[in-house]
């Protein structure tokens, strides 16, 4: 059996594993990725937020991506009927990127691949990572590729960056039921031959059907647009047949988008993905860290996904690059605890929006634009800027606001 010899080890090239071994190929040290499928390969999360832009630019990964003319995106709108709350990361609280883009991930995830292969990182696909077997200073992880043999990779650390492979979580038992409502997605690609010209056919909207239930439509700039609903599980179970059956009864629903996709066929049959939020008992543990979604996924609310898998990828290989030049590194405050912070205030406003009370806020008549500003910051994935009251008090403040709201409304009412 093939066996070698690595510094780390990094399970899946996604923007998690690709962020972690661009830093750590760039710091010199022996780096590997394993990736079970072959590139370009479809995965959904195709709406970027500002933040995740600092992270491929600290690891050099700007530029190719900047050559791909994606869609550029410079705020989010969402609908619910008549009334539109629209947010532009120009005008936010916390000083940043104020642009990203929307991005077909095959393509998307594959430029950063090929450009780590063309640096000289070693990437092998269509290798499947079986087992993993932690030792006193190092681990043994068995793959396996298409054909069915079986080699052994020996690394002094791994990052589990595999995803909804989630990894190492299946292995070690670190699963945890997540907090998030039960809530799943179904979702394709239709080329967009009824796109209105200009701004207002590009920008990524929300179509707000119910209060649970959503739309994304997210336009690329190769013709193509992404079209999903989020809703709760039982929900999006009740619409009877095929999932494409399914995803054309949903398209009813939405009375701004109904029109422009009706008739379309859809690029592939559409998949669905149930009950999406993940989490993890812990992120990580001696010899291994958990990053991106393998470590925990909240929901596509606030297109949230690949900012945490960057942001996780990015501090974890600092961290690592830190440990294995001999200093000490305090993984629990320096990892963990910094992760959970910004997973925590997210968290409160997928929570919130599930609720209504974000709803009650981006959708009120009357606009407060400091607030706005602030909430913009939360959702350019700015989340540990403390300076954002949005951020530090994330917990009331949410409730509080929309509670004033609705005190307005009838106040309003009586006179
Ligand atoms: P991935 O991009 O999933 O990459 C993991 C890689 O690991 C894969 O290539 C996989 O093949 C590989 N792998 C898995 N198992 C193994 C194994 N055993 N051995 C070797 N390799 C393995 N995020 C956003 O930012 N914006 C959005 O608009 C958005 N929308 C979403 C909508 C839905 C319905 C869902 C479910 C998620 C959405 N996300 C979104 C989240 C987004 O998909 C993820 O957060 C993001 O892809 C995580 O990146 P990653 O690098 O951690 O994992």
């Amino acid at each position: 059996m093939k066996k070698e010899k690595v510094d780390i080890l990094i399970i899946g090239a996604g923007p998690s594993g690709s962020v972690a071994a661009a830093y750590l190929f760039n710091a010199g040290f022996k780096v590997k990725v394993v990736e079970k499928n072959k590139f370009p390969r479809f995965v959904i999360g195709e709406s970027l937020i500002p933040r995740c832009m600092d992270h491929f630019e600290a690891v050099g990964l700007l530029d190719c991506l900047k050559k791909k003319k994606f869609e550029v995106k410079t705020g989010a709108r969402f609908l619910q009927g008549p009334k539109v709350c629209e947010f532009d990361f120009s005008k936010k609280h916390t000083k940043g990127w104020d642009w990203t883009w929307q991005v077909p991930r095959a393509e998307f995830d594959k430029t950063l691949t090929d450009e780590l292969l063309s640096r000289g990182v070693d990437i092998e696909f269509e290798k499947e990572v079986l087992a993993v077997d932690f030792k006193e200073d190092r681990s043994v992880t068995t793959i396996m590729d298409e054909e069915g043999n079986s080699s052994e990779i020996e690394a002094k650390f791994i990052i589990d960056s595999s995803g909804f492979g989630r990894v190492l979580p299946r292995l070690l038992d670190l699963e945890k039921p997540s907090e998030i409502p039960k809530h799943s997605s179904i979702f394709t690609h239709v080329k967009d031959v009824r796109r209105p010209e200009g701004w207002e056919g590009h920008r990524i909207t929300f179509d707000i059907v119910s209060q649970e239930t959503w739309l994304w439509v997210i336009p690329f700039s190769n013709g193509y647009t992404s079209i999903g609903y989020v809703g709760p599980t039982e929900y999006l179970e009740s619409f009877e047949g095929p999932t494409e059956e399914k995803l054309r009864q949903m398209m009813k629903l939405s009375d701004h988008y109904h029109d422009r996709f009706a008739g379309l066929s859809y690029e592939f049959e559409p998949k669905m993905i149930k009950n999406i939020a993940k989490s993890v008992k812990q992120l990580y543990g001696k010899g291994y860290v958990l990053t991106g979604n393998s470590a925990e996924f909240l929901d596509p609310v606030f297109s949230s996904g690949v900012t945490f898998a960057t942001e996780s990828a990015h501090l974890s290989a600092k961290l690592i690059a830190k440990e294995l030049k001999g200093e000490e590194v305090d993984w629990e405050t320096e990892y963990s605890q910094y992760m959970l912070e910004g997973v925590d205030v997210f968290s409160t406003y997928v929570k919130e929006w599930y609720t209504g009370n974000l709803q009650k806020i981006f959708f009120n008549d009357s606009e407060n634009p400091v607030i706005k500003e602030q909430i913009c910051s939360v959702l350019a994935g700015y989340v540990w800027d403390k300076t954002n009251p949005f951020v530090k008090n994330h917990h009331r403040l949410v409730k509080a606001v929309a509670h004033f709201t609705d005190l307005e409304k009838e106040n309003a009412s009586l006179s």
